[in-house]
Protein backbone atom coordinates (compact mmCIF):
# COMPACT_ATOMS: atom_id res chain seq x y z
CA UNK A 1 0.00 0.00 0.00
CA UNK A 2 2.02 2.91 -1.35
CA UNK A 3 -0.19 5.48 0.74
CA UNK A 4 -0.45 3.80 3.85
CA UNK A 5 1.48 6.18 6.42
CA UNK A 6 2.00 2.54 8.34
CA UNK A 7 3.40 1.37 5.39
CA UNK A 8 5.63 3.93 4.94
CA UNK A 9 6.70 3.89 8.54
CA UNK A 10 7.56 0.31 8.22
CA UNK A 11 9.45 1.36 4.70
CA UNK A 12 11.72 3.69 6.33
CA UNK A 13 9.62 5.82 4.44
CA UNK A 14 8.29 8.17 7.06
CA UNK A 15 10.15 8.78 10.35
CA UNK A 16 8.62 7.36 13.68
CA UNK A 17 10.30 7.04 17.12
CA UNK A 18 11.75 3.10 16.61
CA UNK A 19 11.07 0.99 19.65
CA UNK A 20 11.49 -2.65 17.89
CA UNK A 21 11.28 -4.28 14.80
CA UNK A 22 12.38 -7.35 13.22
CA UNK A 23 11.45 -9.07 9.89
CA UNK A 24 7.73 -9.26 10.40
CA UNK A 25 7.00 -6.11 12.39
CA UNK A 26 7.67 -2.99 13.42
CA UNK A 27 7.08 -1.29 16.62
CA UNK A 28 7.34 3.06 17.06
CA UNK A 29 5.78 5.12 19.44
CA UNK A 30 2.48 6.86 18.88
CA UNK A 31 2.66 10.56 17.47
CA UNK A 32 -0.08 11.09 20.02
CA UNK A 33 0.92 9.11 23.14
CA UNK A 34 -2.24 8.66 25.60
CA UNK A 35 -0.29 7.53 28.05
CA UNK A 36 3.27 7.82 29.40
CA UNK A 37 3.87 4.74 27.46
CA UNK A 38 2.19 4.25 24.09
CA UNK A 39 3.66 1.89 21.42
CA UNK A 40 2.20 0.52 18.19
CA UNK A 41 3.24 -3.02 16.82
CA UNK A 42 2.18 -3.22 13.53
CA UNK A 43 2.89 -6.17 11.00
CA UNK A 44 4.93 -5.10 8.23
CA UNK A 45 2.46 -6.26 5.55
CA UNK A 46 -0.60 -4.31 5.03
CA UNK A 47 -3.93 -5.58 6.56
CA UNK A 48 -6.00 -2.99 7.00
CA UNK A 49 -7.50 -4.77 10.20
CA UNK A 50 -8.15 -8.16 12.28
CA UNK A 51 -11.01 -8.40 9.91
CA UNK A 52 -8.32 -8.73 6.91
CA UNK A 53 -7.80 -12.40 6.42
CA UNK A 54 -4.46 -11.66 8.51
CA UNK A 55 -2.48 -15.12 8.24
CA UNK A 56 -1.90 -16.73 12.02
CA UNK A 57 1.83 -16.49 11.53
CA UNK A 58 1.34 -12.45 10.98
CA UNK A 59 -0.93 -12.75 13.90
CA UNK A 60 1.51 -14.55 16.30
CA UNK A 61 4.24 -12.70 15.26
CA UNK A 62 2.68 -9.11 16.20
CA UNK A 63 1.69 -10.45 19.38
CA UNK A 64 4.43 -12.32 20.25
CA UNK A 65 6.19 -8.48 19.95
CA UNK A 66 3.86 -7.01 22.55
CA UNK A 67 6.09 -8.26 25.66
CA UNK A 68 9.17 -7.56 24.15
CA UNK A 69 8.21 -4.14 23.49
CA UNK A 70 6.32 -3.62 26.99
CA UNK A 71 9.73 -5.49 28.09
CA UNK A 72 12.07 -2.40 25.99
CA UNK A 73 9.78 0.26 27.15
CA UNK A 74 9.98 -1.15 30.78
CA UNK A 75 6.59 -1.43 32.23
CA UNK A 76 6.42 -5.40 31.89
CA UNK A 77 6.50 -5.58 36.02
CA UNK A 78 3.90 -2.54 36.33
CA UNK A 79 1.38 -3.73 33.16
CA UNK A 80 0.03 -2.23 30.64
CA UNK A 81 -2.92 -2.10 28.39
CA UNK A 82 -2.83 -3.79 25.11
CA UNK A 83 -5.75 -2.37 22.60
CA UNK A 84 -6.71 -3.33 19.13
CA UNK A 85 -9.49 -0.92 17.11
CA UNK A 86 -10.85 -2.74 14.62
CA UNK A 87 -13.29 -1.14 12.26
CA UNK A 88 -15.63 1.67 12.47
CA UNK A 89 -17.56 1.11 15.86
CA UNK A 90 -13.92 0.99 17.54
CA UNK A 91 -13.08 4.24 15.57
CA UNK A 92 -9.88 2.61 13.99
CA UNK A 93 -8.47 5.79 12.39
CA UNK A 94 -5.11 4.10 10.33
CA UNK A 95 -6.36 1.36 8.14
CA UNK A 96 -3.04 -0.65 8.75
CA UNK A 97 -3.09 -3.28 11.61
CA UNK A 98 -1.82 -1.64 15.10
CA UNK A 99 -2.17 -3.12 18.62
CA UNK A 100 -1.66 -0.45 20.75
CA UNK A 101 0.57 -1.31 24.25
CA UNK A 102 -0.46 1.61 26.99
CA UNK A 103 1.08 2.24 30.34
CA UNK A 104 3.45 3.87 32.74
CA UNK A 105 0.42 4.91 34.73
CA UNK A 106 -2.78 3.37 36.15
CA UNK A 107 -5.50 2.81 33.67
CA UNK A 108 -9.14 3.66 34.11
CA UNK A 109 -10.73 0.32 35.60
CA UNK A 110 -13.80 0.69 32.88
CA UNK A 111 -12.19 -0.59 29.24
CA UNK A 112 -14.44 1.71 27.00
CA UNK A 113 -15.78 5.03 26.78
CA UNK A 114 -18.87 5.79 25.02
CA UNK A 115 -18.53 9.32 24.97
CA UNK A 116 -22.31 9.81 25.51
CA UNK A 117 -23.35 7.95 22.06
P1 LIG B 1 -6.40 3.87 15.87
O1 LIG B 1 -7.27 5.01 16.26
O2 LIG B 1 -6.47 3.59 14.38
O3 LIG B 1 -6.54 2.64 16.70
O4 LIG B 1 -4.92 4.34 16.17
C1 LIG B 1 -4.12 5.03 15.28
C2 LIG B 1 -3.01 5.64 16.08
O5 LIG B 1 -1.99 6.03 15.19
C3 LIG B 1 -3.43 6.88 16.87
O6 LIG B 1 -3.18 6.66 18.26
C4 LIG B 1 -2.56 7.98 16.27
O7 LIG B 1 -2.12 8.90 17.25
C5 LIG B 1 -1.42 7.21 15.65
N1 LIG B 1 -0.83 7.85 14.49
C6 LIG B 1 -1.49 8.40 13.43
N2 LIG B 1 -0.61 8.85 12.52
C7 LIG B 1 0.63 8.57 13.01
C8 LIG B 1 1.94 8.81 12.50
O8 LIG B 1 2.15 9.36 11.42
N3 LIG B 1 2.98 8.40 13.28
C9 LIG B 1 2.77 7.78 14.49
N4 LIG B 1 3.87 7.43 15.17
N5 LIG B 1 1.54 7.53 14.99
C10 LIG B 1 0.49 7.93 14.26
ZN1 LIG C 1 -0.22 -0.26 5.39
Amino acid sequence: MEKCIFCMVARGEMSAKMVFENEHVVAFDDIAPQAPVHTLVIPRTHYASMSDSVPVDVLSAVFAAVPEVAAIKGVSDSGYRVIVNNGVDANQTVGHLHVHILGGREMSHGMVNFEGK
